[in-house]
């Protein structure tokens, strides 16, 4: 099926056309490892995630390759280690498996590569002598900037002329600089500062730089989709950008550029001092990560996202739906087709209209709820599970998600299976009365019972 996107660089709906089917690349600016990932930082890693699973099954599993670097050289890194006592590579490593952890506890497959920007500084070096001998880029005490006038397409992926641009990246007016646009390449460390002995001292890269040689590494001068959040596209995309050309002798970089909208907490922007500063981690102490998922894949991803908890909640009930769906036709194997709905696939191959693919998906459950015929509800289950496959949801045993998988508290599962045991014996000696108050309890705690034929199943409210 034929996708389009909307390229914030063409500022339209496009058809997509990756330059290589049998090698579509895609990638996607990665966190920088000081703390935990807040929900807006999971927001493109969710929605991109849901890209990568519709190229796989658009293209073919091995046809697609998915980039997403680690900044882990970067001033709020060493900042953090600075206040904090700890060891730069401690707060890496530890933040690094924090968000894989949390990213992973949010469905999000791995990307085929994960570079760390410290394990790539040569080849940084290196793009930056290019960009110097080619007259884009100039040393000034132990700095290197990119000079912003060199590169006349400078300002085409924001939109912005060159005295917003200035204003929008806060530019720093520093006596090195020959034009306050200039942005930094390399810039030198003190003793205690991580830095690499360079052509131009010791010191350590500039963000921007990093992204462009992580994903020259991996995709080459020229590949399909770059993706990030909306806030990335002035000043971050658009350096990346003119690196990269300019490393390139002109070559084109990214033919497609996918932004993710702002994400607000509660109605408004998050702050810690408002208390709407969300973690993921701590987000997933109280709601399972399929929930937090959903919550964020409802509203389409160019869309600005209103992000609130009671929203997850609805998520979660949402899911019990869909998971009691299943579990009801427990007694049907499901008879999973080739490749997902059509409408569902039509849905994400439309610049990626989750909203619309979900709202299939609870069309397939009402259809699955009615089904009668044996056959049909094989077919709708498979449908309804390899559907929620390419969205990255109902991936887990129904039972498992039902009985509330991991909840912290209260009875626990054999507890609760010992009770509904007494129950059932206690039914079959006509003893209602102790069989009442056994569902009366469990239901105080909020555990649900539901009598099958000769068999009892339950769940966790
Ligand atoms: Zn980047």
């Amino acid at each position: 099926m034929t996708i389009h996107f909307y390229n914030t660089l063409k500022r339209t709906k496009e058809t997509f056309k990756p330059i290589d089917a049998t090698r579509v690349r895609m990638y996607v600016c990665g966190p920088t490892v000081y703390d935990y990932a807040h929900i807006g930082n999971a927001r493109p890693v969710v929605v991109f995630d849901v890209l990568y699973r519709l190229l796989r099954e658009t293209y073919g599993e091995d046809h697609v390759v998915y980039v997403r670097n680690i900044t882990d050289v970067d001033d709020k890194i060493i900042n953090r280690a600075a206040e904090s006592g700890e060891t730069i590579g401690a707060i890496t490593q530890r933040t690094e498996q924090a968000f894989l952890a949390d990213m992973g506890a949010l469905g999000a497959m791995p990307p085929d590569h994960q570079p760390r920007a410290t394990e790539h500084i040569p080849g940084m070096i290196t793009m930056i002598g290019k960009l110097i001998a080619a007259g884009h880029a100039y040393e000034a005490e132990g700095h290197v900037l990119f000079n912003v006038a060199s590169y006349r397409a400078y300002g085409e992926l924001s939109g912005r002329n060159r005295d917003e641009m200035i204003a929008g990246a806060r530019v720093e007016v520093a006596p090195y600089k020959n034009d306050p646009a200039d942005f930094v390449l390399w810039k030198p460390s003190t003793p205690d500062q991580p830095g690499w002995e360079s052509p131009w001292g010791r010191g350590r890269p500039g963000w921007h730089i990093e992204c462009s040689v992580m994903s020259e590494k991996h995709l080459g001068p020229t590949f399909d989709i770059h993706g990030g959040g909306q806030d990335l596209i002035f000043p971050h995309h658009e350096n990346e950008i003119a690196q990269s050309t300019c490393a390139h002798g002109g070559a084109k970089f990214v033919n497609y550029w996918l932004h993710n909208g702002y994400l607000m907490a509660e109605g408004e922007k998050m702050s810690k001092s408002l208390g709407n500063f969300y973690t993921v981690h701590d987000l997933l102490k109280e709601f399972p990560g399929e929930a937090i998922r959903l919550a964020l894949l409802k509203t389409h991803y160019r869309q600005p996202l209103d992000f609130r908890k009671v929203g997850i909640a609805d998520a979660k009930k949402e899911l019990d739906e869909f998971y009691l769906a299943l579990r009801n036709a427990g007694d049907v194997k499901a008879d999973v087709p080739d490749h997902p709905p059509v409408a569902v696939i039509a849905a994400l191959s439309d610049d990626l209209n989750t909203p619309k693919a979900i709202a299939h998906l609870f069309e397939l459950k009402t259809r699955l709820n009615v089904a009668r015929d044996a056959g049909e509800k094989a077919l709708l289950k498979g449908e309804l599970l390899l559907a929620g496959d390419v969205l990255g949801l109902l991936g887990q045993s129904p039972d498992v998600w039902l009985r509330g998988a991991g909840h912290v508290g209260g009875l626990s599962d054999a507890d609760i299976d010992a009770l509904v045991g007494q129950r059932i014996q206690a039914r079959a000696a006509k003893d209602f009365a102790t069989s009442d108050r056994i569902r009366d309890e469990l239901a105080a705690q909020g555990i649900i019972l539901e009598d099958g034929a000769g068999t009892t199943a339950w769940r966790r409210q």
